[in-house]
């Protein structure tokens, strides 16, 4: 089934209190009012029983019944207030029962009955009376008094207020609706903008923002959010359009280099010796497309979460330790000093030991790549506080201070002819810092144009883990 709105259910439900709120009230009003206009007439009732025993002090002290029958007669039948009344002694003898009682006994009460005062409403040929039934006490004899007046005015008045009450609940109802419904709309009507610019949203046009909302409540927090969801969305769209733009840009510089050799080569015959310098050219780019290629699939894997780390306790000294073996060769090669410190205990991190060589080999492939001869490299080892701290320090061109905060971002490189000439696509550094990032690290730079460079990597060492017993001896 289709739910309904949200402003249709908030006036539905306001609907739903409105009228109950309205029934409770018609309600009490209605009980109270009653109250009300039975207090005043029980009032005039006791009064005119104090009458009664003002007229009943006012006989002899002694008297008889048929005697006071008689005075009662003469003085209350001529009185409406004689209308319905009735008197009995205390003897339970009756002194008094007007007509009108006579003819309808049914709403009376036996005296013996009555104890104290009692206030009562009756019905006499479907007209509203209130009585009061109660005893006197006069000169030391106790009578019992039941009297009733009509109570029609009051009745008159109850059913008039409820008349009213039914005559505008409705209408109050409907306005209530309207009311709601209106106040529920215009509380909305944001929402519908918000949804209106939402749906326009797509690739084409991230950079629309949703309507800023100034009424700080709930609506503003919610368009804020959405907004700044957006922003995270926009950016992180230009990133993937940015890098997908600046690969394939990286790709056609060495594929156009490798087409142009072979084209050269092509265009007349040569010899041997030129067609074997020409395939050198073309491998040397196609090992360097490879290297670029394997560089941009490990970063698009770890933008989408599928590089999955092999974390175990990996014994840095020893993994950097062989990572230093294999650039002793290339140090000799290019002529530069090469040398390492890792003369400390055991330092164990939890981590992939291929992507701790891989960051090793990053860092001193660029300390290499920069450093002309008769530079020096070197690369250490240390403990501070928890952490392992490494640094591979170098003596060659250095990174000016303004550009120390770009190299760690993809693409980015500073002589642009001299990266691309050493091999270097800007990629090295983002992919070190992602590795430092996925095992809880930092990584920093100190440099001076001109002056060499030093990259400090600091990654959260672990507890020496207890190797398991090899052959224990048998007890
Ligand atoms: P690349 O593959 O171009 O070396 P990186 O991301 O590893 O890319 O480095 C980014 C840029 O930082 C390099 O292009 C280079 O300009 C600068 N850089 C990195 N390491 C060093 C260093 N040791 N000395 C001088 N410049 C460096």
């Amino acid at each position: 089934m289709r739910r309904l709105s949200i402003g249709v259910r908030l006036t539905l439900w306001y609907l739903a209190f409105f009228a109950v709120a309205q029934l409770v009230f018609g309600v009490g009003m209605w009980l109270i009012l009653r109250d009300n206009l039975y207090d005043l007439v029980d009032d005039s009732l006791e009064e005119q029983v104090e009458d009664l025993k003002n007229f009943l002090q006012s006989q002899a002290k002694d008297p008889s019944i048929p005697r006071l029958r008689e005075q009662v007669n003469q003085t209350f039948a001529i009185d409406h207030s004689g209308t319905y009344l009735e008197l009995y002694a205390a003897d339970g003898g009756l002194i008094y029962r007007s007509a009108s009682l006579q003819a309808h006994p049914s709403v009376l009460v036996p005296p013996n009955q009555v104890k104290e005062q009692m206030l009562r409403s009756r019905k006499i040929e479907g007209e509203d009376f209130r009585f009061i039934l109660q005893k006197v006490e006069v000169n030391g004899r106790l009578y019992t008094v039941q009297m009733g007046i009509p109570a029609e005015d009051a009745i008159e008045t109850l059913h008039s207020f409820r008349s009213y009450l039914l005559m505008f609940a409705p209408l109050l109802l409907v306005a209530a609706a309207g009311g709601g419904y209106w106040l529920s709309r215009r509380a909305l009507a944001p929402v519908d903008a918000l949804v209106r610019t939402a749906r326009e949203v797509s690739g084409t046009n991230l950079n629309t923002r949703l309507q800023k909302l100034e009424t700080g409540d709930e609506l503003q927090r919610l368009s804020d959010t959405l907004n700044e969801m957006l922003d995270r969305i926009e950016s992180a769209f230009r990133r993937i359009t940015e890098f997908t733009a600046d690969a394939s840009h990286e790709l056609r510089t060495p594929v156009s280099l490798i087409r142009t050799e072979a084209e050269l080569a092509l265009r007349r015959s040569r010899g041997e010796a030129e067609y074997k310098e020409s395939l050198r050219h073309i491998l040397l780019e196609a090992e360097r497309t490879t290297a670029l290629i394997e560089q941009l699939l490990s970063l698009a894997r770890a933008d989408s979460g599928r590089e999955k780390l092999h974390l175990q306790p990996v014994d840095l000294r020893q993994t950097l330790r062989r990572v230093v073996e294999g650039w002793q060769q290339v140090a000799t090669i290019r002529n530069l000093r090469f040398s390492a410190s890792l003369d400390v205990p055991d330092f164990f991190v939890m981590g992939d030991e291929t992507l701790l060589r891989r960051l090793a080999d990053i860092l001193l492939d660029n300390a290499f790549k920069y450093t002309s001869a008769p530079g020096s490299v070197y690369l250490s080892l240390e403990p501070k506080g928890e952490s392992a701290v490494i640094t591979v320090k170098d003596s060659g061109v250095g990174i000016p201070k303004e550009e120390q905060s770009k190299i760690f971002e993809r693409f980015y490189r500073v002589d642009k002819a001299r990266s691309r000439a050493q091999g270097g696509a800007g990629l090295g550094l983002a992919i070190a810092q992602w590795i430092v990032t996925q095992h809880g690290g930092s990584i920093g730079v100190e440099s001076r144009s001109g002056d060499g460079a030093i990259f400090r990597v600091e990654l959260p060492m672990i507890a020496t883990p207890v190797a398991p017993e090899k052959n224990p001896l048998p007890a």
